[in-house]
């Protein structure tokens, strides 16, 4: 069972809940955690995670061949994020821009592009509270996240079969949340009662009913106000699994890196009758 916790916003308590949950089922299951948060990775420190292994992750950008060129511009064409250019006398490349999807050198008549790899990040991978960490940071500097993220969910399809993995996704609604929550079996989406947490939260829903993903809501800091995510949840016939109050004690010991159940271990039992509940949802 394959569970992603995403938020359209960033700050909601994402890894406070993705921590609290590995954890609350790690003593009955196998548990994995996919940090797919790669411009931010931090549920190694609430997991006291030791990792021990690692692999670099590279994008094929193209370079040209201007021997073999002709300068008929059909790469600029077949180029979706305009990372070519080409000028009468040479042609441009924008390396940042480049998703390596291998288009340019495949449509190229000349064969006269060249692709080099390009490292954009990596992948770790280890264990710690008797739970399996997997991890995908992106490299100082650079933008391409999917690459990082599919290589943290290949890297889960390799080890396992069976168990329970959880996805923590990166803050917002666009390519990187849409990579890691596809493909799963539940989305949890973390929100906060503000003006902000309510908007985000209604393009978050919009992505995962467009990904066809059974979805919950749970939310954070409740009692800061706004109450229309009861609202929410019932327009779109989505179900509220838990609520965290806003309490000082639960901040706190959230900026010192941990685990919510780890301070309040009477915590542990809501976890686990969340996670009973998505199990039932998700079938
Ligand atoms: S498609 Fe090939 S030959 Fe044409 S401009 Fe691009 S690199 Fe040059
Ligand atoms: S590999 Fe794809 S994204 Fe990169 S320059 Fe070629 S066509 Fe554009």
């Amino acid at each position: 069972m394959k569970i992603s916790v995403a938020s359209g916003k960033g700050g909601t308590g994402k890894t406070l809940f993705a921590t609290s949950l590995a954890l609350s089922l790690s003593n009955e299951i196998s548990v994995s955690l996919l940090d797919c948060d790669v411009e931010e990775p931090n549920d190694h420190i609430f997991l006291d995670t030791v990792f021990t292994g690692s692999q670099e992750i590279s994008v094929p950008v193209p370079e040209i061949d201007e021997e073999r060129c002709d300068h008929c511009g059909v790469c600029a064409r077949v180029c979706a994020f305009h990372a070519l250019a080409v000028f009468p006398d040479w042609v441009a490349t924008f390396p940042n821009l480049c998703h390596g999807c291998g288009a340019c050198r495949i449509m190229c008549p000349r064969n006269a592009v060249i692709e080099r790899e390009r490292k954009v990040g990596l992948v770790e991978w280890g264990r710690g509270n008797d739970i399996e960490c997997i991890r995908g940071t992106l490299k100082v500097g650079e933008a391409l996240v999917p690459p990082i993220i599919q290589e943290v969910k290949k890297r889960y399809r390799n080890e396992r079969s069976g168990g329970f993995a959880i996805l923590d996704s990166p803050p917002g609604t666009s390519c990187p949340m849409v990579e890691t929550v596809k493909e799963t079996d539940f989305c949890v989406l973390v929100t906060e009662p503000t003006p902000f947490g309510v908007h985000d939260l209604i393009l978050a829903i919009g992505v995962a009913k467009a990904l066809s993903i059974p979805t919950g809501v749970v939310v954070n800091k409740e009692g800061m106000g706004n109450e229309r995510i009861d609202e929410v949840c019932r327009e779109n016939g989505i179900p509220l699994l838990m609520t965290i109050p806003y309490d000082e004690r639960i901040a706190r010991c959230t900026v010192r890196g941990i685990p919510l159940v780890r301070e309040a271990p009477e915590w542990e039992s809501r976890f686990r009758e969340c996670a009973g509940k998505i199990q039932e949802i998700a079938g």
